[in-house]
């Protein structure tokens, strides 16, 4: 058994021993579960899927269905136009709660009934059973499979589900729905249906952890964006009126249903199902709750613990840096007669915020002395941030109208990126080639660096 398996197997035999919680029966078919039904399912950013107890039981998702079909409509609307539609402020009160915004009659949030409703209805489709059929495809993507529905399920909602067609009447009166009511009722019901395993959810909130891109399937489900939109949200309103508390205990965006399924996700780093059909006053599943609660300390998956920066980024600042060329007697006493104009610093791993501050720190402290060649080693540098890219342009900037010649080695995509955003710098694909090349200048008797300014800035 590998260690993560063995890991979930321990904690699933931990948490088996708990009782308590009530098995939800507003839905009369829903009271039929098991409540030793009990299973928890991880899949990891490479696709790994890790499983302990049940974890191919098949139940119907309900409301862990709410955070996909909002990234769909999101995905049709677009962020401001959902945003008009159906807000995003949690509503502290309970998943069938009437949370219509007054005067406006939007409700609170997409991850109670009343928002969720309204989100079903922005599915662009041509009627209903077109928006069934969109919701069942895209809610496949996610879980990397052809998922189908609970007839018995869905129609023990169908017939008992008055109280959500109310709130959809009355957002129907308040013109926060536009839609039919009884139809999109239906249609909730139909998307409430589905029936997954905790192997299933556990796909689908790695697919959100991933970006949106699915690990396993490796297709592109939703735009990273809206993968990113639909987490925040799940943070703060995806647990009822038990999200505060969730969000303290577990710091995980993550969303519960009243079949007692609950996904938890770490972003970038993996999605976690647990499937136990007895429920806690606020509507989570107790297992659920204990399971992720202990994951999350063990782990330290809280999102508030900071990630602590044990890599040190800069590898290397040195002056008088040499190439493996083959030099002359005099060439290389020239060279280290001069050495302290070739300066190389060397960076590792990915570049933040944090890490890009921590190099430019470096390259300050080294370009303190006379104007040289500064050569920056990005070899063993895995990302670059955006922001951290061009943090890292205007710090180099600063040094080039210094004196400074810029050169830079680096990996592609790195390399093509610097020879076509920063014609001044000089880019190499290794520091052997960079640092020769700062040497056969020097040999050639140019100066510390061409003046930037007759090159065309720097
Ligand atoms: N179909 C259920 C309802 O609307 C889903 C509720 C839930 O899972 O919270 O009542």
């Amino acid at each position: 058994m590998d260690p993560v398996t063995r890991a979930l197997d321990e904690l699933y035999r931990r948490i088996s021993g708990l009782r308590g919680g009530e098995v939800a029966s507003y839905i009369p078919e829903l009271a039929r579960a098991d409540p030793e039904d009990f299973g928890i399912a991880i899949t990891s950013m490479g696709g790994r899927c890790y499983r302990a107890g049940r974890a191919d039981s098949e139940f119907t998702i309900q409301s862990v269905s709410k955070p996909f079909v909002y990234a769909l409509a999101l995905t049709d609307l677009g962020p401001d136009e959902m945003l008009g539609r159906v807000g995003v402020e949690p509503s502290g009160e309970a998943f069938n709660a009437v949370s219509l915004e007054p005067g406006t009659g939007r409700p609170a949030n997409p991850m109670v009934n009343a928002g969720a409703i309204a989100t079903t209805a922005l599915v662009s489709a041509s009627g209903p059973e077109a928006r069934s059929a969109r919701i069942l495809d895209w809610l496949s993507a996610f879980a990397g499979r052809r998922l189908g529905y609970d007839e018995e399920v869905y129609a023990s909602e169908a017939a008992t589900g008055d109280r959500n067609r109310a709130l959809a009447y009355l957002m129907r009166s308040a013109g926060s729905l536009r839609e039919d009511p009884y139809e999109v009722t239906a249609t909730y019901f139909r998307q409430c249906s589905v029936l997954v395993t905790a192997g299933d959810l556990a796909v689908m909130a790695a697919t959100l952890a991933n970006g949106g891109l699915n690990p396993v399937t490796g297709e592109r489900v939703v735009d990273r964006g809206v993968a990113v939109r639909t987490l925040a949200v799940m943070a703060t309103c995806g647990m009822y009126d038990g999200a505060g508390e969730w969000l303290l205990n577990v710091g995980l965006p993550a969303k519960s249903g009243v079949s007692g399924g609950l996904i938890a996700v770490g972003p970038g780093r993996f999605g976690v199902a647990v499937y136990s059909p007895p429920l806690d006053p606020a509507g989570n599943s107790v297992r659920g709750v204990a399971a992720l609660t202990a994951m999350s300390e063990r782990l330290a998956l809280h999102l508030m613990h900071a990630p602590v920066h044990l890599a040190a980024t800069v590898t290397d600042t040195g002056h008088g840096a040499r190439s493996s060329r083959a030099r002359s007697a005099e060439q290389a006493a020239l060279l280290n007669g001069s050495s302290r104009r070739i300066i190389a610093v060397g960076a590792q791993g990915e570049l933040e915020f944090t890490e890009t501050e921590q190099l430019l720190g470096a390259v300050e402290g080294a370009v303190a002395g006379p104007p040289g060649w500064l050569v920056l080693d990005l070899m063993a540098v895995t990302g670059i941030r955006p922001g951290s890219a061009a943090m890292l342009a205007a710090g180099l900037a600063d040094v080039a109208r210094r004196g400074h010649r810029i050169v830079v080695a680096a990996q592609e995509p790195f390399l093509a990126a610097a020879a076509d955003e920063h014609p001044a710098w000089q880019a190499f694909a290794s520091r052997d080639d960079a640092v020769a090349w700062c040497e056969d200048q020097l040999l050639a008797g140019g100066p510390p660096a061409d003046p930037p300014a007759a090159r065309g800035g720097g």
